[in-house]
């Protein structure tokens, strides 16, 4: 019989045995799972990030898959406009960045970029990352020091509170601002810097930061704010913007982040600030300083697909009805969706057995959703996880719910 319950954490650090044992206990009870098709991490595709996915599965059999795990959710990587811009970049430019961007790796077109997303985000200034996990990691290790304190939501994305290294660190309730002000009243005069940092869209459940009241607590109580824009960006405001944008803030939140890797359809992350945080960054922040720029095409890339956001409304409007099509029939069926308030769609069931189960049957349907454990999400909200794109079909919608219909009544997760 196989496990139906994923313990890589429990057996990764096992004090029981040697790395060399732990690896090996780890690989057989990863490749059990695979096997039994209980889990489908690593998929491998034949195509980009498009609504028909073609997939190759464990026997080297492709098949194509109605594509609902992309953060690529205007679609932007597939853009006529903006892949030109990244091939006529690498015309010019090359590959790659070739260095470090203080030790001579930078380019006219990573200054553009910078400019660009300080203007988009309504900032002084902006510094950019080659990846949103080092951007997260460098930037709140390089801000905060043993003095400081950071007040994170509990739900904040991981590499947020690996950042965390040289500093305090007190978690709130997810979303609560109750929570949050209890922490606030608590580390009152204790600490030199205070920083809450939230994420404007959380990433495992789709939710919003609510931000105007964090704002709000924030000034009261004498601490800074970070929102973490990563799957805000393009999304969320009537321009796209984001977070900030949303709730009519914009100009007020100290330090704004995201990546390039959901709607703008690249990699990599940024920071947008005043103009002396961006300097402090540029010669503090150690996974800006020790890593490669990022390379010249997807600067490029990037600065279009701004464009784009900024002028091609369409995309985030065809996305929003999905999300309201989606959203509104999956809680007709009554799936427990939490506060899913955007194109992120947890399906919450708990039971790490029934989530294998199901993502086991919708695979064999063809639909390419991904799942969620321990210690991704809380043990008991184990779940199946999808996002829309705004090129998905209503047809492809109505075709997943049907078989979601099929598949909730079958494991009881629906009456
Ligand atoms: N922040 C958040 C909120 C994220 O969801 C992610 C990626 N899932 C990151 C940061 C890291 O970004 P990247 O994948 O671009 O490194």
């Amino acid at each position: 019989m196989y496990p139906y319950i994923l313990k890589i954490s429990e057996i990764s650090s096992d004090p029981r045995h040697s790395l060399l044992e732990r690896a090996k206990l780890l690989n057989d009870h990863i490749t059990l799972l695979e096997n039994n098709d209980m889990i489908f991490f690593n998929r491998v595709s034949l195509n980009g990030s498009t609504f028909r996915r073609l997939v190759v599965d464990k026997n080297s059999n492709k098949k194509e898959m109605i594509y609902l795990a992309s953060n690529d959710y205007l679609n932007l990587t597939q853009h006529p406009r903006i892949i030109n811009s990244a091939v006529d970049a690498i015309r010019q430019y090359g590959t790659g960045a070739g260095s470090a961007p203080l030790f001579g790796g930078t380019v006219d077109k990573h200054v553009e970029l910078e400019q660009k997303i300080a203007k988009f985000k309504g900032c002084e200034d902006a510094i950019i990352y080659t990846s949103g996990f080092g951007m997260n990691y460098g930037t709140i290790s390089a801000l905060l020091n043993k003095e400081d304190i950071a007040i994170l939501d509990m739900y904040v994305h991981a590499s947020i509170i690996d950042g965390c290294r040289n500093t305090n660190i007190k978690f709130f309730k997810h979303n609560d601002v109750e929570s949050l002000e209890k922490v606030l009243k608590n580390v009152k005069d204790k600490y030199k810097t205070k920083l809450i940092i939230v994420d404007g869209v959380f990433s495992m459940d789709g939710d919003i930061a609510k931000l105007d009241k964090i704002i709000e607590l924030a000034k009261l109580y004498s601490a800074y704010v970070m929102v973490d824009e990563a799957h805000a960006t393009g999304i969320l405001g009537e321009n796209g913007r984001g977070t900030p944008e949303y709730f009519n803030i914009e100009g007020k939140v100290d330090i704004v982040v995201g990546t390039f890797s959901k709607a703008l359809g690249g990699v990599g992350g940024f920071v947008a600030s005043t103009n002396d945080i961006i300097k402090f960054l540029k010669f503090n922040s150690r996974s800006y300083i020790f890593s490669a720029a990022l390379p010249p095409s997807i600067a490029c890339s990037v600065i279009e697909a701004v464009n784009v956001i900024e002028t091609e409304p369409i995309h985030r409007q065809m996305l929003w009805k999905n999300i309201e099509y989606f959203r509104q029939n999956l809680l007709k069926l009554g799936f427990n969706i939490g506060n899913s308030q955007t194109a992120i769609f947890p399906i919450i069931i708990g039971n790490e057995r029934k989530v294998m189960d199901m993502s086991r049957d919708l695979n064999k349907e063809n639909i390419f959703v991904n799942t969620a454990f321990y210690p991704a999400v809380p043990r008991k909200s184990s779940r199946i996880r999808m996002s829309l794109m705004s090129t998905n079909t209503i047809g492809q919608l109505d075709r997943v719910l049907d078989i979601l219909e099929t598949l909730g009544k079958k494991y009881g997760v629906i009456p």
